[in-house]
């Protein structure tokens, strides 16, 4: 696996099995991987592993390259302590990341590509198009790098930065392996959720790796012209496909879905949006033996710059989350944190593009 020109093996977006093969082949014994393994996810470099030979350290050198991303721009909120980062890739690229602590840990909501090609009217990420995927070893530096810069563990993981995960499958699968390995990062998958716009063959994917995290999706709308006319994936997997694929998830790993609803003023935040919500929720999802609990989670529109969308009123958010409640679905209005520095995705990196 490799991320450079240069043709060198992208040390840290392998597994402690796939290092100990590389120490096989370089005739070392293989409990040197767990150790090299722990130093990386710690976020050091070869030359500080300071109890590995440093025969062995030169070799590795020559054979691997590790590079964590490096602060391009970081804004923390005076109001809550949030901090936004804007990272530089080894290749120039920029990603983003916001740190936000919560009275039950902190959580890292990290990027998944540069750029996005999904094209979501709303979102800024998708501006510009996709870039290219990130590697498993860039999306655990945004938050071993984050650690470096706060000197704070962190315990929480969200997918829902710049980029669709579930458009670069492999890379993000290998990523939540990784970040739960007990000598690394050990972070815990029910303390990580995993946000799509929708790819439906990959969710069901998805379903079959036995894995805890949360999955959230983001639907925003409830009937298809509209959610077309949003996001363009629903032309292709629409509506009713879309959440088949999330009842199979439910029913294979049987984690709840958490679904985001972007409210945007006149387009779909009306009480009779709200209960036509609710009514295709509870048709489609809580039917059979297992009925799926669902959590709708309400944002109001972040308004992007050219983008023409107006955010909805407290009135409308509130009026629209009791309609949701009063039909048997739990809802919860977005916490906004980090309001003074922007922190909802791909705004910084946007601004920086247009600095150049
Ligand atoms: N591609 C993934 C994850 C990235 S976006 C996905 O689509 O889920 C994370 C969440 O923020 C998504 O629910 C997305 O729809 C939402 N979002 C994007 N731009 C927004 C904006 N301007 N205002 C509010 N929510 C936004």
């Amino acid at each position: 696996m490799t991320f450079t020109s240069e043709e060198k093996i992208d040390i840290l977006s392998l597994f402690p099995d796939e290092i100990a093969s590389l120490m096989a082949e370089l005739g070392e014994p293989k409990y040197r991987a767990k150790q090299i393994f722990t130093w990386l996810h710690r976020g050091k470099g070869l030359s500080e592993m300071t109890d590995i030979p440093k025969k062995l350290r030169e070799k590795l050198e020559e054979k691997c390259i590790f590079k964590l991303p490096e602060i391009e721009q970081k804004l923390v909120s005076k109001i809550d302590g949030t901090i936004k980062y804007l990272w530089r890739l080894y290749d120039g690229n920029t990603v983003e990341s916001v740190f936000m602590r919560y009275k039950h840990g902190n959580t890292v909501c990290i990027s998944s590509q540069v750029g996005c090609r999904m094209g979501c009217a709303f979102c800024a990420s998708t501006i510009g198009g996709k870039v290219r995927d990130l590697a498993a070893s860039e999306m655990l530096g945004q938050i071993i790098a984050t650690e470096l810069d706060t000197g704070e563990k962190v315990s929480g993981v969200v997918m829902m930065g710049i980029g669709e995960p579930l458009d670069n499958y492999d890379n993000s699968v290998r990523f939540l392996r990784l970040v739960n390995e007990k000598d690394g990062l050990c972070i815990g998958h029910r303390h990580i959720s995993l946000s799509t716009c929708g790819i439906v063959p990959k969710i069901y994917e998805l379903a079959e790796q036995d894995m805890q995290i949360t999955l959230s999706i983001s639907l925003h709308a409830y009937d298809n012209d509209t959610r077309s006319s949003l996001m363009p994936v629903n032309k292709k997997w629409d509506v009713y496909t879309l959440l088949e694929a999330c009842y199979n998830y439910f029913e294979k790993t049987g984690r709840r879905i958490s679904f985001e609803y972007t409210l945007i003023s006149s387009k779909n935040d009306s009480a009779e949006n709200a209960y036509e919500l609710a009514s295709l929720l509870n048709k489609t999802l809580r039917r059979g033996a297992s009925p799926m609990p669902i959590h709708v989670n309400l944002i109001p529109v972040n308004p992007v710059s050219g983008k023409g969308f107006t955010s909805s009123d407290k009135n409308a958010v509130n009026t629209f989350a009791a309609v949701l409640e009063k039909h048997g679905i739990n809802a919860t209005v977005r916490r906004k944190l980090g309001a003074d520095i922007n922190a909802s995705c791909g705004q910084l990196r946007r601004k920086n593009a247009q600095k150049d």
